[in-house]
């Protein structure tokens, strides 16, 4: 495995795999690997001949008061992890790389950043769609991996693909978590010991919504209700936002029926967790 901080490097690897008529895979992340990125890795090198990942801080996707400078970096433990598992990629760039001097060109898609995540992140979706454009261009991937934990991510770039006519299969992944339920993320190193205890209530409100749709309970606002009712317990978390939407549009709905998607965002001290479920009804 190969650390290529170049996009002309990528592109020259890439070029002679193809030659050979390889299959690619690119999972782009932000590095500060864990278990929930491997899982995303191990999938890409079962189904492509070979696999870039990205290890990219975006900063364009950060707003002005989010963690852009103390996001969690560690390089050298994900070569590890990426070539324990497989890859034969890690494309490292500087973001000067990325966006040279005099950068003006953005992806910006409207309707479905206007919910969720993107109501207190305005920025956050177009910064994604840009990079995300930008590494398909750049990687050429037959497929590319995006985890169900960033659930309104991973429907906004499969609506970007569609739009945008990318050949590129996304492939979704299921949210691994810890032995106790919180969802795995690189954030969770901001927790304090109090806070990753109290944390794991994200869980438990998934569970709660999942278990009442069991159960028969298809009103969205009962659901999300109950689900609120059960994090304010909590005295360590703050509720950005608990809702009950449409997978494929964003939008709000008020009976669970068709492809929900039932997402929250909550914050414990420095830190602001996701965690979601879908359901097909
Ligand atoms: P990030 O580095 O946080 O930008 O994440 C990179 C990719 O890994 C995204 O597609 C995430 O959805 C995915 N990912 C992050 N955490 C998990 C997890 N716990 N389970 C599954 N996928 C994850």
């Amino acid at each position: 495995m190969v650390i290529l901080k170049k996009i002309d490097e990528v592109r020259a690897q890439v070029k002679e795999w193809k030659k050979q008529g390889l299959t690619v895979g690119l999972v782009p992340t932000m590095g500060y690997l864990h278990e929930g990125h491997q899982s995303l890795i191990k999938k890409s090198v079962e189904q492509n001949d070979r696999t870039v990942v990205s290890v990219f801080v975006n900063p364009i996707q950060f707003g002005p008061n989010e963690d852009l400078e103390s996001y969690p970096r560690d390089l050298e433990a994900d070569a590890k992890l990426c070539e324990s598992t497989g890859a034969d990629i890690i494309f490292n760039p500087e973001p000067e790389e990325m966006y040279a001097d005099g950068f003006v060109s953005f992806i910006n898609m409207t309707g479905l950043p206007n919910a969720l995540c993107g109501l207190t992140r305005p920025i956050h979706f177009k910064g994604v769609c840009t990079v995300v454009g930008k590494l398909f261009n750049i990687v050429t991937p037959d497929r590319a991996y995006f985890g169900q934990k960033d659930a309104q991510q991973l429907a906004i770039i499969m609506r970007m693909v569609k739009d945008l006519n990318f050949d590129i299969e996304i492939v979704g992944c299921p949210i691994i978590r810890e032995a106790d339920g919180l969802a795995k993320s690189s954030r969770n190193i901001y927790l304090t010991p109090e806070e990753r205890k109290a944390a794991v209530v994200l869980s438990k409100a998934v569970k709660l919504g999942q278990d009442m749709i069991a159960d028969g309970e298809r009103d969205a606002a009962k659901i999300v209700g109950e689900m609120k009712k059960l994090i304010s317990a909590e005295p360590l978390a703050t509720i950005d936002y608990v809702e009950m939407v449409n997978m494929d549009t964003m939008q709000s709905i008020e009976k669970a029926e068709g492809h929900v998607l039932c997402a929250m965002a909550v914050k414990f001290g420095k830190a602001r967790l996701i965690d979601n479920f879908i359901a097909e009804l």
